[in-house]
């Protein structure tokens, strides 16, 4: 694991790593059993280039492990009943055991419709308003969304310790932000919100012993931001000056948190690994059921 001068490196690369060769000995089990092989499909509208490259990376990954994927891509265009009459065909497919609808969409769909048209047991990501619902009342059926579930992976992979610490979560998007903060009250930390509508930032989160960062504003967390020591997650991928940034100013940051995850390298490996394992996870409930 990568040292800096003061921080220890979270590295969602390796760790990330560890956690799709579990998976991949459980796949090739399953293959030598001669059962069903579980099977993700993807689902693109639109030609966003940054969900062109996501949406690439999570079937290349799914292939890599000897799951079976699909990504069916279409048009900016395509109407809320074709999306939704497709979303019915993958949920009465018993060979498809994972969904996921890669967001955003283009702005005339209706997001919340087109996720909670998602059959719950085949909700990979965990943002059907029943996933979330089961997820808020602690209920271990619950799907959790991948991203969350990833960093919760990732800090546990390095001990970080959290039942006691007080955790700031920038950000309360449905995929995000809102159960970075319910995981983390899972496991016993004491957790406070920020948004846009939060004055005074750097006061609430100097405050953190775990920050997380999932805004979308390119390297809004600096320094001052931080409490000496501080555990820095940082969800945000944005482009800026055409590299890849996240929404820590990682450099200013670096000499100041006790851990760190870097962008690229930290929460986003994490995502895809996470997305693995709960298609896994529901290929497998699906057995039981
Ligand atoms: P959203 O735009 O849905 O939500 C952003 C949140 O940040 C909102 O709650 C918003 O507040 C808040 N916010 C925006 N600007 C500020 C500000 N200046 N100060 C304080 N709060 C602010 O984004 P997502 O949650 O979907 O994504 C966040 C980031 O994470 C993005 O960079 C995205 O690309 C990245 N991402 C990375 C993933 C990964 O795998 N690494 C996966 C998913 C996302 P309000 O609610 O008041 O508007």
């Amino acid at each position: 694991m990568t040292q800096s001068t003061t921080s220890q490196i979270l590295d969602g690369k390796q760790v990330s790593q560890q956690v799709v060769e579990g998976l991949s000995q459980e796949l090739q089990a399953i293959h030598a059993s001669g059962a069903v092989i579980p099977k993700l499909v993807v689902v693109l509208v639109g030609d966003d280039p940054a969900s062109q490259v996501y949406v690439g990376k999570k079937a290349k990954m799914a292939q890599k492990i000897g799951m079976l994927s699909e990504l069916l891509t279409f048009p900016a265009d395509l109407s809320q009943g074709e999306l939704l009459a497709v979303i019915h065909r993958l949920n009465t497919d018993a060979s498809v055991h994972g969904i996921l609808v890669q967001l955003p969409l283009p702005k005339h769909l209706d997001t919340l419709a087109v996720i909670t048209a998602v059959d719950p047991k085949k909700d990979v990501d965990g943002l059907h308003p029943l996933n979330l619902g089961l997820l808020l009342t602690g209920d271990p059926l619950a799907c959790k969304p991948c991203t969350p579930a990833g960093v919760i992976t990732l800090l546990k992979a390095y001990d970080v310790p959290l039942a006691g610490k007080h955790a700031v979560v920038l950000g309360r998007s449905n995929i995000v932000g809102k159960p970075m903060g319910l995981l983390l009250l899972q496991e016993n930390a004491t957790v406070s919100y920020c948004h846009s509508k939060t004055p005074d930032l750097a006061a609430f989160t100097r405050q953190a012993d775990i920050l997380v960062a999932a805004v979308g504003v390119p390297k809004l967390v600096t320094a001052e931001f931080v409490k000496p020591g501080a555990t820095v997650v940082d969800v945000g991928i944005n482009r800026l000056d055409g590299k890849l940034v996240g929404d820590v100013d990682f450099e200013s940051v670096v000499e100041q948190a006790g851990y760190i995850t870097p962008v690229p390298g930290g929460v986003g490996p994490m995502t895809i690994a996470t997305l693995m394992a709960n298609t896994l996870a529901l290929y497998k409930r699906s057995l039981r059921a």
